[in-house]
């Protein structure tokens, strides 16, 4: 297998001042792209501002003998995205690949979730992904390539308690993504969705109030971490982030997760499901509900509940191939 590389490729990646993001702009440095490291520099749970994050992680870029510039703006506005996506421009006149990566949490339960809570998360996560990727993905159709790679998450695919609202902006990466796949195919763009998991500063966000959910407290007692915690830092990550926005990597319109060093491509699916007889008329809801146990049927397919159900079938998954013994 050649080195995948990215020698002449400008990245933008969102966030990059810390966790995720700055293992995916040290990386892409590292294999010769040139990268706009962004990232607004406030806190887990996005207050504050500061230049310092970004540029700190530039610095590590340059001291390796890689090129990056740093930016500090929102990806929470307009203007914001704009100013990143002219930022490559400026610099180096095009964008080849965009990582949206920033992001933080504001958790609660849903029926006490304020706008403060919802407002600034819907924008972070869903209104980014348009600030931010409306110029790029111009940029890269004015060009005829691109690679595209949203941020999901394992809480919005699978439900995580106290997260409705993180849950409900990371969700529309899916349809978000499936779509600009869908209309980038016809001008050399791939988009597809990172569902990570690492430990990183978010977890100081993570209160433990959503084990009031005997359902989803058992989900969490009966995840394996075990064996995981030593394969769960951000650079564990980082592979598959990079492959997903490589020249080499032609798929497009996927998502895929990573956990605990198991990589697996997620998908929404339907069972083949039951067909109502033939003719005009509709069944009846008692049909429905005797025919329910076919429309439900999955085969082999499982089907995650939460994060931590995924953490059990990633060590089974693990288990079975001789990873873990
Ligand atoms: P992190 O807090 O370490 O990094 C996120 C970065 O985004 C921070 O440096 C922050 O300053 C920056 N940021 C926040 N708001 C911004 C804004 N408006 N404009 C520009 N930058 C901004 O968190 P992380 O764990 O590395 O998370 C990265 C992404 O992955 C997030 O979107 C997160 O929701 C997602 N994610 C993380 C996990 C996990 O287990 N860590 C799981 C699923 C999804």
């Amino acid at each position: 297998m050649t080195d995948i590389r990215f020698d002449g490729r400008v990245a933008i990646v969102t966030g990059a001042g810390n966790g995720l993001g700055k293992t995916y702009a040290l990386e892409l440095a590292r294999r010769r792209a040139r990268v706009v490291v962004n990232d607004l520099g406030g806190s887990g749970s996005g207050t504050g501002a500061s230049a310092m994050a970004a540029e700190l992680v530039v610095q590590e870029i340059r001291d390796a003998g890689g090129e990056a510039i740093a930016n500090a703006d929102s990806v929470a506005t307009r203007e914001g995205g704009n100013a990143i996506v002219q930022a490559a421009l400026d610099t180096w006149g095009k964008v080849d690949v965009l990582i949206s990566n920033a992001g933080f949490l504001r958790n609660n339960r849903f029926e006490d979730l304020t706008d403060q809570e919802i407002d600034p998360i819907i924008d972070v996560h869903l209104k980014a992904a348009f600030y931010v990727g409306q110029p790029a993905y111009r940029a890269m159709r004015a060009k005829g390539y691109g690679r595209i790679l949203f941020t999901g998450s394992a809480s919005a695919m699978f439900g995580h308690a106290w997260q409705a609202n993180y849950a409900a902006g990371k969700g529309a990466m899916l349809g978000l993504s499936n779509v600009v796949a869908i209309e980038g195919s016809a001008y050399g763009i791939t988009s597809n969705v990172i569902l990570p998991t690492a430990s990183s500063r978010l977890e100081a966000e993570m209160t433990p109030g959503f084990m009031e959910i005997p359902e989803f407290a058992k989900a969490f007692q009966n995840a394996d971490f075990s064996l995981a915690q030593e394969r769960i830092g951000p650079e564990f990550n980082t592979p598959l982030a990079l492959y997903l926005v490589s020249e080499a990597c032609t798929a497009t319109h996927g998502v895929y997760s990573c956990n605990s060093g198991r990589y697996a491509r997620v998908r929404i699916c339907a069972a083949e499901g039951w067909v109502s007889p033939k003719g005009s008329v509709p069944p009846t809801l008692e049909q429905i509900a005797s025919n329910f146990e076919q429309i439900c049927t999955l085969g082999e397919y499982t089907e995650p509940m939460t994060p931590y159900d995924e953490f059990t079938s990633a060590v089974k998954a693990a288990r079975k191939q001789g990873v873990y013994p």
